[in-house]
């Protein structure tokens, strides 16, 4: 059976950090689905979504056996309905710690199938955070070393 697992976030941006664990997810998975949360009612993002999904595809362009896309349902579901067994997800501190254990629980709850796997980051994408790198874009810093791809 193909193990594919899921890598939920919400990407806003996508980073090298994001990608990292992606890549090393390569060694565990046969394929990858990475998973924009976006519901267009509610999601206020600060990049858009659609730039996103295309910066990301990019970046995997030569990697067939991942997928970008967006969903606006369950983690956990989704998941069952992409026969994603595994949720992958990456993990920086104690603080990501306990936000991803608490999830994880859940999930399980929601779709026993579904086991959560973690990869702990790479020592040199420790410290990009998403939230830090809208921050320094807001006033017009440069983020580009944080990035995979050119905005
Ligand atoms: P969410 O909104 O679900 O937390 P994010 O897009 O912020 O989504 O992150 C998705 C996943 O990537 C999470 O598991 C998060 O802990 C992980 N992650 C974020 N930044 C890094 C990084 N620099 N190194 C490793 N993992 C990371």
């Amino acid at each position: 059976m193909k193990r594919i697992a899921l890598f939920p976030g919400s990407f806003d941006p996508f980073t090298k950090g994001h990608e990292d664990i992606v890549l090393r997810g390569l060694k565990l998975f046969d394929e990858i689905i990475v998973a924009i949360g976006f519901n267009s009612g509610k999601s206020v993002r600060y990049f858009d979504v659609n730039l996103m999904i295309d910066r990301i595809s990019a970046t995997f362009k030569d990697y067939p056996n991942i997928r970008v896309v967006t969903f606006s349902e369950l983690t956990a579901e989704f998941a069952r309905r992409n026969g994603a067994n595994y949720l992958l997800r990456g993990l920086r501190n104690t603080t990501d710690f306990e936000y991803e254990n608490s999830i994880a629980q859940v999930n399980r709850y929601l779709n026993e199938e579904l086991e959560s796997v973690f990869l702990i980051t790479s020592p040199q994408f420790a410290s990009i955070s998403s939230s830090i790198i809208r921050e320094v874009h807001r006033y017009q810093g440069d983020v580009s070393t944080f990035l995979p791809y050119k905005l």
